[in-house]
């Protein structure tokens, strides 16, 4: 793979963005040029949002040194990457972080972990609504290895641009809120939002952490 058109992607967010953190999704992208996403684009973190992928290209792919979870995650499955993922950037309900909670403790981890809010409602995605979100967040700050860091969500891609700044104000409000609430046992100064087609828009509402995909990688066949 050629990465000259990512490094030029990367040099605009950069620029616009110098302190935000670039988490590279990489479904679909095999583990040969996952090696390469450090070296050649300088970025720490690949996301992936299916476990059984995770899991097929983790032994392979191991210039890769931090992995998120960013997807819908069966509760099933969390004994799966719990020894693997840094961060679960998608954990949106109180029996998956309680399974995360009974997994992370099994091997002496505290498993960081966002919480991802569905901004628009949106029935086929995951998150918790943003009405719910605080009072999620604090049962899960209950649980004593499972440490929240801060939002997540992926936002629907509107045409109607008045209304996608609407939800993404509602973001960093809610953001906002979540800290200056200094719930015990949080620690909350991450917000994940924006992909390949909103990233700019994600940063200017507030987003400190960007998922990038299609845009660094080429389009993927599905
Ligand atoms: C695939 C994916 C992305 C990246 O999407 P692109 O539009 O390709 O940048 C970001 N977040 C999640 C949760 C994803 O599944």
């Amino acid at each position: 793979m050629d990465f000259e058109n990512a490094r030029k992607v990367l040099e605009k967010v950069y620029k616009k963005a110098p302190d935000v953190c670039v988490v590279a999704a990489t479904k679909t992208v095999p583990a040969s040029i996952m090696n390469q996403i450090e070296s050649e684009l300088n970025i720490k973190y690949v996301g992936e949002n299916r476990v059984q992928e995770l899991l097929s290209k983790y032994e392979e792919a191991s210039e890769c040194k931090t992995w998120h979870f960013i997807g819908q995650l069966q509760t099933n499955k969390v004994k799966y990457i719990i020894n693997k993922v840094e961060l679960i950037q998608s954990c949106d309900r109180l029996s998956l972080a309680n399974e995360i909670e009974r997994q992370a403790s099994k091997i002496n981890k505290v498993q960081s972990v966002l919480v991802e809010v569905n901004m628009a409602g949106e029935e086929s995605k995951g998150g918790e609504s943003a009405q719910n979100a605080i009072a999620l967040i604090e049962e899960i700050a209950k649980l004593p290895h499972v440490k929240v860091e801060g939002l997540m969500s992926v936002l629907p891609n509107l045409e109607d641009k008045v209304l996608l700044d609407r939800y993404y104000d509602e973001l960093y409000q809610l953001f906002e809120e979540v800290k200056k609430a200094n719930i015990k046992n949080t620690d909350i100064h991450t917000l994940s939002a924006g992909m390949s087609g909103d990233w700019e828009r994600a940063v200017d509402h507030g987003a400190n952490m960007i998922r990038l995909g299609s845009i660094l990688f080429g389009k993927r066949v599905y």
